[in-house]
């Protein structure tokens, strides 16, 4: 019998900077000029990112 606890990671380490990309960033695929976010770690937008892998 096993008790599979499932921890909860609920400590997080006080304040940590948000990390931003970039204002002015569009998405990389041509003839597509979709504002990126500075949150976006990705270069394309959400249409344009590889949804495979
Ligand atoms: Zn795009």
């Amino acid at each position: 019998m096993t008790n599979s606890t499932t921890r909860r990671t609920a400590s997080y380490g006080g304040r940590r900077p948000v990390k931003s990309y970039g204002d002015d960033r569009v998405c990389e695929t041509l003839a597509c000029a979709t504002k990126l976010s500075r949150y976006n770690s990705t270069s394309h937008c959400v249409l344009h990112q590889r949804q495979d892998g």
